[in-house]
């Protein structure tokens, strides 16, 4: 058994001054039980805990260590910029510029781009660019997506009801609920309606073109494309949410491996290089109205900070020169063959979604495809696996809704230790059921 003992007593410290103990809401480990893990450090595929306990790491900081934690080439050129330029100026600099024009010549679409502190703010600045260039005033998303913790995206469709938005947290007003309209993934008909029931009001459909926060889910092909249509037909602006995929899934995001532009990309994790770094842009035309260029106004005193915009460009200049997809995906393959080997033996056949070095194990024999066949998923199961994972030094997101992540730092001994895991612990899982029913 590991101990978990300094966590325990950090845990109970954090809780006193922070709420719920954690800074983010899903490390708390609420979904899975349990007291969360303080980490102490971060090295490569590695994690290693306050007591000293080492795990693989298939969060990788839920998404933009896809180099590993502390890259020597990262870390080299944060010390650089740390000794010899600072940390922020409320100025311009160049770094700025090289971070905007290797995304802009990376994902073609964003012609301009405009560099803020996180996904979050990527996204509500985004909805506001494309309220202002049509000059309406509501958004359609898709249940199950997510686009931070922005007001207008934390709306669910009410039960039975695609069309007025509920608040899913106390602090949104109904004003702002009202403007948000809930179509379901996947669903190319579900977004028709909405358009034929609010004619000339959408502003911008948002989506993850690859869903990464109800599992990993992605669209299909002919859905993005009539998406496409449906948009240039009605005026609407497009935007593909890559704050998770961009870099992830290939270069040139999900929107690369679809083929299918979008008006406005958003992008985060990946692009900062571990710091915190989002980024929105696109079409020339809708971000001429951005401030100062245009009228739309968006700002921020730590924007573009020389020290994140660094460890921006030498992530994204790794991932150029040394072009890790192809063997990414090998490794996806072989987790993928792993896990499915060890559900044949074991008589299960849970579905398995991935997308690059993105991965799911769904705990349904459903085909996931939406967030209604997401949440089919048996979340007491997946709590059971990923306890029994972290005693065997893997560590997964600790929740059944999020993505495994994996880096190039991930090689054979890890992939074959996590395999041994999951059969351990799938085992296990399905050994208790048995024994409770
Ligand atoms: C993580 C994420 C966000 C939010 O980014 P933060 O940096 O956490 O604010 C937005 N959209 C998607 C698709 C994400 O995965």
């Amino acid at each position: 058994m590991l101990t978990h003992q300094q966590s325990a007593q950090l845990f109970e410290r954090a809780k006193r001054t922070i709420p719920g103990g954690v800074n983010s809401p899903v490390r708390a480990f609420k979904s899975v039980g349990g007291t969360p893990v303080f980490m102490k450090q971060g090295d490569g595929a590695y994690l290693i805990d306050a007591d000293g306990n080492r795990y693989i790491d298939y969060i990788g900081s839920w998404g933009p260590f896809i180099l590993g934690h502390s890259h020597p080439r990262v870390v080299a050129a944060i010390e650089k910029t740390l000794k010899h330029v600072g940390t922020s100026f409320g100025a311009p600099t160049e770094l700025e510029i090289e971070l905007a024009e290797l995304v802009s010549s990376l994902m073609p679409s964003m012609q301009m781009v405009r560099m803020v502190n996180s996904g979050t703010e990527a996204t509500m600045s985004a909805i506001r660019v494309a309220r202002g260039f049509t000059g309406r005033e509501k958004i359609i998303k898709f249940e199950g997506c997510y686009h931070g913790h922005g007001d207008s995206f934390l709306i669910k469709a009410g039960s039975g009801a695609l069309t007025l938005g509920v608040p899913d947290s106390p602090g949104v007003t109904k004003g702002t609920a009202q403007d948000t309209l809930n179509a379901d993934y996947n669903d190319i008909e579900s977004v028709k309606r909405l358009v034929r029931e609010y004619p000339n009001q959408i502003a911008a459909i948002i989506i993850e073109p690859i869903g990464g926060n109800m599992g990993v889910v992605p669209a299909r092909k002919e859905f993005l494309v009539e998406l496409r249509e449906l948009c240039t037909k009605e005026n609407i602006v497009l935007i593909f949410d890559e704050v998770m995929t961009g870099f992830r899934v290939a270069l040139g995001g999900a929107q690369s491996i679809y083929g299918v532009m979008p008006d406005l990309t958003t992008l985060g994790k990946i692009i900062g290089g571990g710091l915190p770094v989002g980024c929105y842009g696109g079409r020339r035309d809708i971000m001429q109205r951005v401030a100062p260029a245009g009228d739309i106004y968006q700002a921020g005193t730590l924007s573009g900070n020389p020290l994140a915009m660094s460890a921006g460009i030498e992530t994204l200049r790794l991932l150029v020169e040394e072009n890790p997809y192809p063997d990414l995906e090998k490794k996806a393959e072989f987790l993928e063959q792993g896990f499915r080997e060890n559900m044949r033996e074991l008589g299960v056949n849970y579905c398995l979604k991935k997308q690059g070095s993105m991965m799911c194990l769904f705990f349904t024999e459903q085909d996931v495809v939406d967030f209604k066949t997401a949440t089919s998923s048996n979340t007491k199961h997946y709590a059971a696996y990923f306890h029994a994972m972290l005693e065997r030094g893997v560590y997964l997101a600790p929740a059944q809704y999020e993505a495994m992540f994996f880096s190039i730092r991930h090689g054979e001994k890890e992939l074959e230790h996590t395999i041994r895991a999951n059969r351990e612990a799938l085992e296990l899982t399905l050994k208790r059921e048995l024994q409770k029913a």
